[in-house]
Order: structure tokens, then C-alpha cells, then sequence
């Protein structure tokens, strides 16, 4: 495992722990803290609607590269297609694209750097971070955690 990575997302599990900065909306999906908590595990609730993580190679999805659209958790929304994945080696899901209409961006200041989060444009729900060394064409590397996706082969 990188070491860098991995420091980084041990601060972010500290840093983010119980702080609830989920992306304001308003979104065209909305739902009760109850009702996402009755629909998601615990950990898929602190990953999507507490801006929390994943253990770094701990996604299935990780690993997976068969032809499909990789969809919303929270709202069923296609958000990222199989044709832009590509193994980063950092233990997420990665990919250098994202489809049209599909997340927004805010930028996230928890870590003494500002990063850019990303999340679902239709539910709000936290997807991960776009970082500038992905391949080309466009440069990018959304880093996205499993938990928020659910895959839906082609
Ligand atoms: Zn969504």
C-alpha cells in the first residue's frame, strides 16, 4: 500500500470523524436522516451522508472491470461508466471521467489542503475526490469510495 495514501487516509478518518459536511442541495432526491440511515449500513452512511471513507483496497469494486455503469447508492443515478476506470493502485474504485449531469464538486478543506470533493448531483450523497494526476485524455483521477456505488453490468 502507498505509504502517503495511507497516512492521508488515516488523517481523514481522524479529521472527518463525526463531522457532518455533506453537500447542502437542494437536491432533486432528498431524504430524512432517518430514512438514509434505515436504508445504508452504518458504514455506507458515514462514507455518503458524513463525508467518510473506506479502507483503502477494502471495495470489491476495486478490482472490477467488467463492461458496465456504475451507479448512485443513494438515488440509482448512473454516475460513472466502465469505459473511464483504470487501476490508480491507491485501493479505490478510479476513474478519469465522469458522465454528463452526474455529480458536483465542492471544495474540501479538512486535511491542511484544500481538495475537491465530489457527490451525486441528484441526492447529495458524498461519492469521493477528483484529484489533477489521473491519465490521459483529461488528467484526472476521481477517487471514489465502493461503498457509495453499486455496479450494474453491461
Ligand atoms: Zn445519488
Amino acid at each position: 500500500m502507498n505509504r502517503r495514501i495511507f497516512t492521508m487516509s488515516a488523517l481523514a478518518s481522524v479529521f472527518g470523524a463525526g463531522r457532518a459536511t455533506a453537500a447542502k442541495g437542494p437536491f432533486e432526491v432528498t431524504r430524512t436522516d432517518a430514512e438514509w440511515r434505515t436504508m445504508l449500513t452504518p458504514l455506507q452512511y458515514n462514507v455518503m451522508r458524513e463525508e467518510g471513507t473506506e479502507r483503502a483496497g477494502s471495495s470489491p469494486l476495486d478490482k472490477v472491470y467488467d463492461a458496465g455503469v456504475y451507479h448512485c447508492r443513494g438515488c440509482d443515478q448512473a454516475l460513472y461508466s466502465s469505459e473511464h476506470k483504470y487501476d490508480s493502485g491507491t485501493g479505490w474504485p478510479s476513474f478519469f471521467d465522469v458522465l454528463p449531469n452526474a455529480i458536483e464538486t465542492m471544495e474540501d478543506r479538512r486535511l491542511f489542503t484544500v481538495r475537491t470533493e465530489c457527490h451525486c448531483d441528484r441526492c447529495g450523497s458524498h461519492l469521493g475526490h477528483i484529484f489533477n494526476d489521473g491519465p490521459a485524455p483529461t488528467g484526472l483521477r476521481h477517487c471514489l469510495i465502493g461503498v457509495s456505488l453499486v455496479f450494474r453490468a453491461a
